[in-house]
């Protein structure tokens, strides 16, 4: 049986953090540049991240990402997509036995891992991309929060936009398609840049990700008065270059998705986790580099899946153990709420 949580929600989307480690410092993330919290040993081995990953693919997990801290910092990623693209042709070979459900059609007959992406920084994506593509990686999303070189250095800590920009490039040429670019929008540094992003999608017929602000900073520095909203973010562009909804835009999905209404290539994307809540839809877990599963961006706890796979559990117990978690998913995030409490780590540690 697929994975369900305890609000009869499928869950379909792993993240998983590669490391904690990462070579900028966005403001929005890491603004006091902190060095990564995990200890070497407690960080999952790719062996380790194969067999858990495999254990997910059966339980139903269709959508794999890689992620961080800065994903393509770990040594020889290329080792573990290779392992993870196999569960694309090959179910895992493992059958749970549905004796709790009555409805066959919930039964997963041939699990299998449908779309396996990273998400990166870009920085040396130029050098790598062919070698991604050949591993078996399906796409990358790319972050992008400034075109303007400058604000992109203030925004990030490093001056990096050109090799950003060559790594889209590069994504491109290798066909890591659809490439998803990623921009968190936040009031007074990068808004004013919302029509040249929009102008750089329709350009080079890219899907451009813009995200509401969250606090997830590990500064704690986050104010309600930095976002701006998806709703601002949609007019702004739509004053410039008139955008139309796409059908079934957010479905599961995070962004509502808009095409350009004069027929230009590329897509406008908004993600509004604070202003538009979507946790009703959410199909997503995380593992972070140290092996802690995470049922929600904004939890406070976290459940040690590392300690169970290196105690010599057996399989049906790390099964078991997913299920247990999974049913402990929160309902929503509660950054609205008077009584929020931040996140127990950073977006970093976590993995976006
Ligand atoms: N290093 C990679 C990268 O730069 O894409 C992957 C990790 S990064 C944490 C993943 C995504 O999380 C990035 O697109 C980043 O912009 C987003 N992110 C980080 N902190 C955020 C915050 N406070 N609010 C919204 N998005 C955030």
């Amino acid at each position: 049986m697929t994975l369900r949580d305890a609000h009869n929600r499928t869950i379909r989307d792993l993240r998983i953090s590669l490391t904690d480690r990462c070579n900028f410092r966005c403001f929005y993330c890491l603004p006091n540049g902190e060095p990564p919290l995990a200890r070497k040993e407690t960080i999952l081995t790719f062996e380790e991240i194969e067999y858990i990953s495999e254990i997910f693919v059966s339980l139903g997990i269709e959508k794999i990402r890689l992620t961080g801290g800065e994903p393509m910092l770990r040594r020889n990623i290329e080792d573990l997509i290779a392992k993870l693209s196999r569960f694309k042709i090959q179910d895992s070979g493992f059958r749970i036995q549905d004796s709790e459900s009555e409805n066959p059609k919930s039964k997963i007959q041939n699990p299998k891992l449908q779309d396996l992406a990273l998400t990166t920084n870009g920085f040396s994506l130029p050098q790598r991309a062919e070698d991604l593509k050949k591993a078996g990686l399906d796409r990358v999303t790319i972050s992008l929060d400034s075109l303007e070189r400058e604000n992109f250095r203030q925004i990030t800590g490093v001056d990096k936009l050109d090799e950003v920009l060559a790594a889209i490039a590069a994504a491109q040429r290798a066909d890591l398609q659809p490439i998803k670019i990623n921009a968190v929008v936040v009031r007074g540094r990068n808004d004013h840049e919302l029509p040249e992003f929009a102008a750089f999608a329709r350009e080079n017929d890219l899907k451009m990700r813009f995200i509401e602000f969250m606090p997830l900073d590990s500064g704690h520095g986050w104010k309600r008065e930095q976002i701006v909203s998806g709703r601002e973010i949609f007019e702004k562009i739509n004053q410039i270059f008139p955008l139309e909804l796409k059908e079934n835009s957010r479905g599961a999905e995070t962004a509502w998705k808009y095409r350009f209404a004069d027929g230009a290539p590329g897509e406008i994307g908004v993600i509004a986790p604070v202003t538009q809540m979507f946790c009703g839809a959410c199909s997503r877990i995380r593992l972070t580099a140290d092996g802690q599963i995470r049922t929600c961006l904004f939890s406070t706890i976290e459940h040690n899946l590392r300690d169970v796979v290196r105690g010599g559990a057996t399989r049906a117990e790390i099964v078991e153990f997913i299920r247990a978690v999974v049913l402990k998913k929160e309902a929503r995030h509660t950054i609205n709420d008077k009584e929020f409490a931040p996140a127990s780590r950073s977006m970093s540690f976590i993995g976006g």
